[in-house]
């Protein structure tokens, strides 16, 4: 999955920073963090064009996040702000989402979340 530039749900462009892990290397990271949503899409230096992770608010009161891996092919469903914290509640299979039309995406996912 490539990259986008534009934001799937504002269409606004995203905002892009770098930043550098000692084990995992350069990373990638193009955000978009509005009142009524936030997503951001990391890429590795590998290839910066190609998605590595997509990180998802599908609730932003009870702030739970959806993180898809296309490196380990999970979907991690986090309640914590840093998914480096290893704090997932559970994974669900993986498929690649449909950025088609975002609020369809976020009500599948929290559908999904409700049958766990
Ligand atoms: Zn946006």
């Amino acid at each position: 999955m490539k990259i986008p530039i534009l934001c799937p749900k504002c269409n606004k462009p995203m905002l892009t920073h770098f930043s550098y892990h000692p084990t995992d290397g350069h990373i990638c990271c193009k955000t978009c963090k509005q009142y009524n949503h936030d997503v951001s899409f990391f890429s590795h230096e590998k290839d910066y064009d190609t998605v590595h992770l997509i990180m998802i608010t599908v609730n932003l009161t009870s702030q739970l996040h959806i993180s898809f891996d296309f490196w380990q092919n999970k979907v991690f469903i986090y309640q914590e702000l840093d998914p480096k914290n290893n704090a997932s509640l559970t994974t669900i299979p993986f498929f690649e989402p449909d950025f088609s039309n975002y609020d369809d995406l976020i009500k599948k996912l929290q559908t999904y979340i409700v049958f766990l």
